[in-house]
């Protein structure tokens, strides 16, 4: 069996092209500050990335960079400063932040009503409670996209999340049980893990292990998430063994090309559901 790619790339350029249209309506652009401390190439190709896909919407972006010894003072000062500004709908504050910041204090400082990341304390909440006035964050809004994009019926699958991170794994798996899935959520500490990923209609692998997830582990006929963004020498490579998923699964995401364009789509209709929120007449 060979399983069908989820072409996450295809999906995200249709969503940009329909933000794009709507965006182009506007009088004014929604706008996006970007923070960004230290010097971490990774970060760094990240925040480029982010404010090109915000150009080609039509979304403004300004990134706000400081070396890897700014202290709280300044970026809570910017943050403060931010919050305050109409004129921007979106406050992104790249992670991961330099050691001697406190990471969540920074995030907390973020007003909620422009957090478009969804990391806010309060928007987690609101998350939980299904509230629509929530920002959900980019990655595990992305991956249900991805699934929706299936028109399959998600209705009591068997859902199993490798990851329990505030950033992807424990929203993803509030979002699978909003989708009504029965929800299994591991980590590092969880026993007989291939044992229960093989119960899994539904796999997300988000463990930052470069091909950890292989045929062992998967289903027959399941739906193959792979979020894992892991920089070797020679490529980049996803949690899960592509040629294993396709040789075993229904779906799968490819890394590149899967979840990453959509974390991306996501943030940019985030950005511009800020703008509509705080416009609202
Ligand atoms: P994290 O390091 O915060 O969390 C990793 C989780 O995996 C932890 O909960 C840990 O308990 C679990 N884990 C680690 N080793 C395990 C093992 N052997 N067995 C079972 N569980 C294990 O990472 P994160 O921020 O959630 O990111 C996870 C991966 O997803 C990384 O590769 C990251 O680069 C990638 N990522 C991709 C996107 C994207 O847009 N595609 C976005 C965010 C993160």
């Amino acid at each position: 069996m060979t399983a069908k790619i989820i072409n996450g790339k295809e999906i995200a350029k249709n969503i940009r092209q329909s933000l794009k249209e709507k965006i182009s309506l506007l009088k004014t652009p929604p706008a996006l500050a970007v923070i960004l401390a230290g010097s971490d190439p990774a970060s760094e190709i990240y925040v480029k990335n982010k404010e090109k896909a915000c150009h080609e919407v039509g979304i403004t972006a300004r990134t706000h960079k400081f070396p890897a010894t700014v202290s709280e003072k300044e970026l809570l000062d910017l943050i403060n400063d931010l919050n305050r500004t109409p004129d921007i709908n979106g406050i992104l504050v790249q992670l991961p932040l330099p050691a001697h910041i406190n990471s969540e204090k920074i995030l907390q400082a973020v007003s909620p009503a422009k957090d478009v990341d969804g990391f806010h304390p309060l928007n987690t909440g609101l998350l939980q409670q299904k509230s629509p006035d929530t920002f959900i964050p980019c990655t595990p809004k992305g991956i249900i996209r991805l699934l929706h994009s299936l028109s399959l019926d998600l209705t009591g699958l068997n859902a199993v999340v490798i990851g329990r991170s505030q950033i992807v794994g424990l929203p993803v798996s509030n979002l699978l049980l909003q989708e009504n899935c029965t929800v299994t959520v591991t980590h590092s500490k969880t026993q007989n893990l291939s044992a229960l990923c093989r119960s899994a209609d539904i796999l997300i692998a988000a463990l930052g292990k470069p091909e950890f997830i292989t045929k062992e582990y998967i289903k027959p006929s399941a739906i193959i998430i792979d979020v894992g963004i892991n920089r070797t020498p020679n490529s980049l490579k996803g949690d899960v063994r592509l040629k294993d998923a396709l040789d075993t699964a229904a779906y799968v995401t490819p890394v590149p090309g899967g979840v990453g364009p959509m974390t991306i789509a996501m943030l940019l209709e985030n950005t511009f559901e800020a703008f509509l929120k705080q416009n609202r007449p």
